[in-house]
């Protein structure tokens, strides 16, 4: 428990927000977010470029609060994280998502990856790994099927032993992201000391057909970069067919986005799986 507050005072140094009044009620409404139902999870399909069909979903949580309304995750998550809330948040969301994939398979639904986002602090819990397989055994979910995703951030301070907690994550068989590439410290030759199976290049540096000429060699010098590595490519934020098309071109192997779905409910995803829809 040390350590991680040790941690976490690194990360978030010099930002107490204690004296915000209404950071303070989001703070305590949160406490009661979990233990009312009043968080659920919905789940932004992953198309394979190539074949153009749904290859898996990326679980986002969604907190509706009876009074006031929809909270963004990019308002919630960090009072979570700072409060420490994450850690019991963060489990839910595991066991709501593997549930969810394991019912999907055994409804008979194809295969499809189940990607969950992690939070610093799950990252560094020694659990997490034997955590993660139990919840996949005891749903008799295939850990193939299933994904985390991190951000680069969430690797400083602690590098060993979260690049330590993601490789035994990948031995059980489970696929690595990182996600939001392009926006952090990102070089190239760091990319090559992290245990990540997929990189995910952030919606800021998915170009369109109108984009600059240097704005492609980015993103392709990226792409080109990343298969050297034998890692995969997913593009984040894909909102026109026309990036799509771009993507495509330059060999991205898969993609999320507005442009194909938002992140929607169990039930909208299910019978998106049943039609068979693709792009
Ligand atoms: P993220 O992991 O980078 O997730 C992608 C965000 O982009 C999601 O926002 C998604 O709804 C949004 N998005 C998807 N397609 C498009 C698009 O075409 N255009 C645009 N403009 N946006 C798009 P969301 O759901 O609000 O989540 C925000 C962030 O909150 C996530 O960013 C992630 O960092 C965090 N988050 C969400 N769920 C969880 C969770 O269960 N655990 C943790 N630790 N973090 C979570
Ligand atoms: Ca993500
Ligand atoms: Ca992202
Ligand atoms: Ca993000």
């Amino acid at each position: 428990a040390k350590r991680l507050g040790r941690n976490q005072a690194c990360i978030y140094a010099g930002a107490p927000h204690d004296d915000d009044p209404e950071r303070l009620a989001l703070e305590t409404a949160l406490r009661h977010a979990l233990r009312d139902e009043q968080l659920d999870l919905h789940y932004q399909p992953q198309l394979d470029l190539r074949h153009g069909r749904i290859v898996g979903v990326e679980a986002l949580l969604r907190w509706q609060h009876p009074k006031l309304g929809r909270i963004a995750p990019d308002r919630f998550i960090p009072i979570a994280e700072e409060t420490g809330m994450i850690v019991a948040i963060g489990d839910w969301v595991l066991c709501r998502a593997i549930e969810q994939a394991a019912a999907w398979q055994r409804a008979g639904l194809p295969p499809l990856r189940m990607a969950v986002n992690l939070s610093a602090r799950q990252l560094l819990q020694p659990e997490l790994a034997r955590r993660i397989e139990g919840l996949l055994d005891t749903a008799g979910l295939d850990p193939r099927l299933f994904g985390v995703e991190v951000t680069e951030s969430m690797l400083i301070g602690n590098f060993d032993q979260a690049v330590q907690h993601l490789q035994a994550l990948r031995t059980l068989g489970v696929e690595v992201s990182l996600d939001d590439f392009g926006t952090g410290y990102s070089s190239l030759s760091y990319l090559r000391r992290l245990p990540v199976d997929v990189v995910k290049i952030d919606r800021s540096l998915v170009p369109d057909v109108t984009a600059l000429a240097e704005d492609v060699s980015i993103t392709r010098a990226i792409i080109t970069m990343a298969h050297q590595l034998q890692m995969k490519v997913l593009a984040e934020g894909v909102e026109s067919e026309g990036q799509a098309v771009l993507l495509a071109a330059n060999q991205c192997d898969q993609m999320q986005g507005y442009w194909f779905s938002a992140a929607l409910p169990a039930a909208a995803v299910e019978t998106m799986l049943r039609d068979g829809r693709q792009i």
